[in-house]
């Protein structure tokens, strides 16, 4: 979106020294084949310039909406970091520390020893950490178990089992994936699993919802209206179709509304226990129970809280309309965002509304204009020329 607005001097530090690497890493590990987000998701801010140049075998038909594939969607976002010639702008390392000025002008160093002094930051580092149900706290670190990203399905012991924890879309993904891979696969859920299209409720794509949000003063209640947006975990219909079907072929056991309640090693295996008194042995146990950001310890927050004290809702920091920490030149994006935002801060759509704004506040606009939601408020040239030569096709 910088690029796009003719900002030319964008670093962008990651360890990974690529663009979304994290991302990628995701999507493979879980063996995900579509997006879950509608083809107007992505991060261009033009959100016909996906299905612009896609294909029929680029989009799966999810009720009204285009998904992208994963594929697709990975081809895209190759094109336009080519096109915006961003290929080079990663540099690989890690934002180890972030110090202030009197002015709230921000000094970052990186694992490259490197200490650079911008004229603003945006923080995208979603740090969130892996929320780990209290009876496996202790086992993280075990060989046999795998928290949250580090759960691959790649890895599924040929013809092993495997116990998975969680109820939401990764879970599902997880569960549906070592199946695939021939293994027997238990699924333990505290809760009943949840049914829904999205992770939150299309109405908060709108006024109808956000103006109500952006209207109330207290940063506890805004972050209370996200927890009830977003809810739990949950999965669109079609993968719990695929889980009830993986039941009946008898490669799956749903356990709903259960909590593990202890962890014991046999051999090179574990034993599981429920709260109904049963015991199931596992060679693997993948942990999908999500994660939460928190800003009140987040370490490249120390100095802007130290400096810049904010209110911090339940981990998230009461921002300005422009992102930013107030009293600095310090922006926040993601989910980090949220309270600005609101539930959809942390997903694709989110992030484009942080870059409009961001984008906005570099040329001394206003950023709540620049916020429009899913129109293309500042189209990208490069994607209009892209267009002329495709046929576009409604989301
Ligand atoms: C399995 C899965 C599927 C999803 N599918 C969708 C979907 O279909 N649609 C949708 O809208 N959303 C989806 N989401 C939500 C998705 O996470 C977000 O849309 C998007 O990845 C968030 O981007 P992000 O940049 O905030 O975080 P991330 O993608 O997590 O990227 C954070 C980056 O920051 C880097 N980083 C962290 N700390 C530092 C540091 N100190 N210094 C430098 N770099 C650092 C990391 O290396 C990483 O590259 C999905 C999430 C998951 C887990």
């Amino acid at each position: 979106m910088l690029r796009c607005h003719g900002e030319d001097d964008i670093e962008v530090l990651d360890p990974s020294g690529g663009w979304l690497e994290r991302w990628h890493h995701r999507f493979a590990a879980q063996g995900i084949r579509h997006l879950r987000s509608p083809a107007v998701h992505h991060p261009h801010p033009d959100p016909f310039a996906l299905l612009a140049g896609s294909g029929d075998n680029d989009l799966v038909r999810a009720g009204q909406a285009n998904l992208p594939t994963t594929t697709a969607f990975a081809r895209f976002i190759a094109a336009v970091v080519g096109t915006l010639g961003l290929e080079t702008a990663v540099t690989p390392a890690r934002a180890t520390r972030l110090d202030l000025d009197l002015e709230g002008v921000a000094s970052v160093t990186g694992s490259d020893a490197v200490v650079r002094r911008p004229e603003r930051v945006v923080l995208a580092t979603n740090a969130r950490r892996p929320v780990v149900p209290a009876a496996l706290r202790a086992w993280t670190r075990h060989p046999c178990v795998a928290v949250g990203d580090a759960a691959d399905v790649r890895r599924t012991p040929p013809g092993g089992e495997v116990l998975i924890v969680g109820g939401g879309i990764s879970a599902g993904h997880l569960a549906l994936g070592a199946t695939a891979r021939v293994a027997r696969v238990t699924l333990v859920s505290r809760r009943r699993l949840e049914v829904r299209r999205y992770d939150t409720h299309p109405t908060w794509l709108g006024p109808r919802k956000l103006r109500p949000f952006a209207a109330e003063p207290d940063p506890e209640r805004r972050r209370r209206m996200i927890d009830q947006a977003r809810g739990g975990g949950s999965m669109p219909h079609w993968m719990r179709r695929g889980l009830e079907q993986a039941t009946e072929d008898g490669a799956l056991r749903l356990r709903q509304r259960r909590t593990i309640t202890a962890v014991e090693t046999r051999g090179d295996r574990l034993a599981v226990s429920l709260d109904d008194d049963t015991t199931t042995e596992v060679d693997t146990l993948w942990c999908a129970t999500g994660g939460e950001l928190d800003a009140a310890t987040d370490p490249l927050c120390a100095a802007l809280r130290d400096l810049a004290p904010t209110p911090i809702a339940r981990g998230l920091p009461e921002l300005d309309a422009a992102l930013r920490w107030p009293g600095t030149e310090v922006h926040l994006v993601g989910a980090a965002a949220g309270l600005l935002l609101g539930p959809t801060a942390g997903n694709l759509v989110g992030h484009r509304r942080a870059a409009q704004r961001i984008a906005a506040a570099v040329r001394g606009e206003d950023p709540l204009r620049a916020d429009r939601l899913t129109t293309g408020a500042g189209a990208c040239p490069a994607t209009a020329d892209q267009r002329a030569s495709s046929t576009t096709r409604g989301a």
